[in-house]
């Protein structure tokens, strides 16, 4: 569990089971809620086909007041591949024999310029754990160069320590997301068996290392498929709150990565469905209404289209998951996780204007 959650995992499950339709009912009619009805919207007498489209209503409802009809567009960018960490899961670890690429800065540079001709504003960097290659000064380099082609730079790299959090902050950086894949201590022992991110408190502390050096915007998620999703959704909603009081300053944004196949053949031992992953993701818009939430390239279009009107406000378009996957060496090497929207970004925009939504490219800018 995370930390700073003073319930037990068998506590928790045990609040889920007596949570009846008349508690439900209360947490939506509340306007202002807590971490009790977070568990109630979350729980299975909330995912009976009667509440799915109030729970739709009332999460629209919510997401539009702080959002608008407005669906923020970013795409991740790729600079690396190897990785020292073991993860079980992903087909990056150190372990999967597969050909390895890191970015020189002149490649960054024509990926970023093949990102751009799409209108795209917000870049989200991301990397294996690779203390030798992905160092912070090579971060920093990266950040001075795209921080005036892009009005936003996120980073989804190794955690770092909050002094090297000042200087990418310096450097141009101002979101940071970091997926803590489960927050059971035990499980995460196992599938992280060695390398840095073995180190659980390590990680879980990443988000408030790099909310105290300045980050406007804090990123978590677990990753659905590992454990069951109620108690680490327990868990993800515990340490939003903890980050919003300790981070006031930052915004805290969601994440729901669900585990898609990977070539290293890894099997979730705790599938998480479609409809699992639309009441979660709706629980967390009217509890947490003004937090940020990213619908991922995991999910099918059909999914994607109708998540960002009632829940999650930013995606990703056109994505390439290989580093050098937009301009240099698509498909050459190997990639983190099966895609199932491939469509480009012209498509997503004309489906997001279909549904009378807005694409907004910029929302921020650090200059007024
Ligand atoms: S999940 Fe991240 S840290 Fe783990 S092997 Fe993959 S890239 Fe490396």
């Amino acid at each position: 569990m995370f930390p700073k959650l003073k319930f037990t995992k068998e506590q928790i499950l045990a609040y889920y089971a007596k949570v009846t339709p008349e508690m439900v009912s209360g947490s939506l009619t509340r306007y202002r809620h807590g971490f009790f009805d977070l568990l109630n919207l979350l729980s299975p007498a909330a995912s009976k086909e009667e509440f799915r489209s109030v729970l739709r209503e009332a999460s629209t409802l919510a997401r539009r007041r702080y959002y608008g009809k407005t669906v923020s567009i970013f795409a991740p960018l790729y600079i690396s591949n190897t990785c020292v960490n073991s993860c079980r899961y992903c087909d990056f670890n150190i372990h999967h024999h597969a050909k390895r690429k890191t970015l020189t800065l002149d490649e960054i540079g024509l990926e970023c310029a093949a990102i751009r001709k799409h209108g795209i504003d917000s870049l989200l960097i991301v990397a294996g754990e690779d203390p030798k290659h992905i160092t912070v000064d090579f971060l920093c380099e990266v950040g001075e160069r795209l921080k005036e082609q892009f009005s936003c730079l996120s980073l989804e790299v190794a955690p770092q320590s909050e002094e090297d959090y000042q200087k990418l902050f310096a450097a141009g950086f101002e979101s940071l997301i970091c997926f803590q894949e489960t927050y059971e201590q035990d499980l995460y022992k196992y599938l992280h068996p060695a390398g840095p991110k073995s180190v659980y408190e390590h990680r879980v502390w990443t988000q408030l290392r790099a909310g105290r050096a300045g980050f406007r915007t804090l990123g978590v998620a677990f990753l659905l498929g590992l454990a069951p999703w109620r108690v680490e959704a327990a868990s993800l909603g515990a340490h939003a709150l903890y980050l919003m009081k300790e981070c006031y300053q930052s915004r805290v944004q969601f994440a729901f990565p669900r585990i898609t196949p990977v070539s290293g053949g890894f099997i979730p031992e705790y599938p998480v469905s479609e409809s699992d992953l639309e009441q979660m993701m709706l629980a967390f818009r009217i509890v947490f209404p003004e937090c940020g939430m990213t619908v991922s390239t995991r999910e099918s279009p059909a999914f994607r289209d109708a998540i960002v009107q009632s829940a999650a406000d930013n995606m990703s378009a056109g994505s390439r998951v290989t580093p050098g996957g937009y301009a240099i060496s698509a498909n050459r090497d190997v990639s983190q996780f099966t895609l199932n929207d491939s469509r480009d970004p012209k498509e997503i925009y004309q489906a997001i204007r279909c549904n009378h939504q807005e694409v907004v490219f910029k929302n921020w800018d650090k200059r007024i």
